[in-house]
């Protein structure tokens, strides 16, 4: 309790000499002067952020066979998460790379502000605060954060119960409170994570169980909650204080998504691709209609100089959005900084209306900036677009496990369908597959059921392709 006292006493009076001693305290108690890298592994639980199957319902649940992160404190900071997951959605319920047949990696890695995936063939990472944010708030990455920042501790009292509080942020990735109880034991951390979607995205971290190994004391489980649901919940089974960890970017690593290809699939129609994911563009004579504005502002920029290039003197005027999850939705705010409607499924709509209004101070977009409100539509199973050849119809997808709102569009007058991830162009069929996936078939049934007459396909991940490559992916001849 005395030392509780000297540190709010200290506060007041002698601010450096306290704030010195006390996180000096925090950092013997924790073990965290005595260690530069730091290795834990277990299994446990994984939600894939930003893909449930509508908003509000839970991210899906991946099971984790194998959890491993790599710490090294030195320098900007570096860290490896390697992740194998299996499926935990029975039946396969949102999105997020599901089904998972056999195990699926979810790694990441940062080094200072550069993130990839660490495979064969290393990828720039979509987002790189997620993973300053794992870092730093690792169970001595508080300690280590706070100290370099010189983080004044702050009590305060929660139940009747006495914590030492210290705030720290990131630039651009993160601010948080970390909380210690009067063992100077870290108990949980709040957080505001940089979000495409959310904005300040709230994400808490909890600590607990607590076992100490050479000296040093770490939690055996750590469970992370963001905006209420849950994210993390791992059950550590081995930690290696001061294990090997050079981690280094590798070489010649791009940020991603500001490449930008303009294919023309029909007159005054681009598909707009050069990235992980596609937009379509089309010219409606006095105006531009975009479909998708995936991932985040850097993506929408890099499409919107594009097509103003491609198709000059036209305001994009709407932007359609083919469902909520995150990846395909993240740019949105940057189309309706343009001046842009967007249009979705209108389960949807309250949702994104909410999510806006979040504050975003931790990396404020354009959006934030410029304060325009935006403006939505939102459609039920049927919406036409346009008149005359590049006519655009959006129709529900009914039935869909992936996403209750997702819409694909169709041009009746060229035959064209655009679809995001109920059929992807990765990969060139030459036979039908064998065991079809839900989200095919579904897509099949869907197209019979509203009678469409697709030739050519425009998937908002991979390339252009012939219907009979969607054909042949449900199952079907071609
Ligand atoms: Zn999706």
């Amino acid at each position: 309790m005395h030392k509780i006292l000297a540190a709010a006493v200290g506060i007041s009076f002698l601010p450096g000499l306290a704030l010195a001693q006390s996180l000096e305290d925090i950092a013997k108690a924790m073990g965290a002067d005595r260690i530069t890298t730091i290795e834990y592994a277990g299994t446990g639980d994984f939600h894939a952020l930003g893909q449930s199957l509508q908003p509000g319902d839970r991210w899906p649940l991946f099971k984790m066979v194998e959890y491993k992160a790599t710490i090294n404190y030195g320098g900007d900071g570096a860290m490896i998460q390697r992740i194998l997951v299996i499926q935990g959605e029975h039946p396969p319920r949102g999105g997020g790379r599901q089904p998972v047949k056999g195990k699926q990696s979810r790694s990441g890695a940062i080094a200072g502000e550069i993130g990839w995936s660490p495979s064969a063939r290393p990828t720039p990472a979509r987002e790189t605060a997620p993973l300053i944010h794992a870092l730093w708030t690792s169970p001595h990455g508080v300690i280590k954060a706070a100290l370099a920042q010189k983080s004044p501790i702050v009590i305060k009292t929660v139940d009747g119960k006495e914590y030492k509080t210290v705030a720290f942020a990131r630039k651009g990735a993160f601010s948080a409170i970390g909380w210690f109880d009067k063992t100077n034991v870290l108990r949980g951390v709040d957080a505001r994570v940089a979000n495409p979607v959310y904005g300040d995205m709230k994400v808490t971290s909890h600590y607990s169980d607590y076992k100490t190994v050479d000296g040093i004391a770490f939690p055996m489980r750590i469970r992370v909650i963001a905006e209420g649901q849950p994210l993390l919940d791992l059950r550590v089974s081995k930690i290696t204080p001061n294990a090997p960890a050079e981690i280094k970017a590798p070489e010649g690593l791009r940020r991603p998504g500001h490449r930008v290809t303009m294919e023309e699939a029909a007159k005054g129609v681009w598909f707009v691709a050069g990235g992980s994911h596609n937009s379509v563009a089309i010219d409606h004579g006095d105006h531009v209609t975009v479909v998708e504005g995936p991932l985040n502002d850097g993506r929408s920029m890099a499409v919107i100089a594009a097509v103003k290039k491609t198709i000059p003197g036209k305001p994009i005027r709407f932007v359609v959005n083919s469902h909520h999850h995150f990846d395909h939705s993240g740019g949105l705010r940057g189309f309706v900084n343009e001046g842009a409607t967007v249009v979705t499924h209108k389960i949807n709509v309250s949702f994104y209306q909410q999510a806006y209004r979040a504050p975003r101070t931790v990396d404020p977009d354009l959006l934030a900036t410029s304060r325009k409100t935006a403006k939505f539509v939102g459609i039920g199973d049927k919406h036409v677009m346009g008149a005359g050849d590049n006519a655009l119809e959006l129709h529900l997808l009914k039935g869909s496990t992936h996403n209750t709102g997702l819409i694909i569009g169709y041009m009746p007058a060229h035959k064209i369908l655009i679809v995001a991830d109920a059929y992807s162009g990765r990969e060139h069929l030459s036979a039908p597959v064998a065991e079809p996936e839900h989200a095919a078939t579904n897509l099949l049934e869907n197209i019979a059921r509203l009678k469409l007459d697709v030739a050519k396909v425009l998937p908002l991940h991979g390339a252009m392709m012939d219907f009979a490559q969607v054909r042949m992916a449900g199952g079907q001849a071609p």
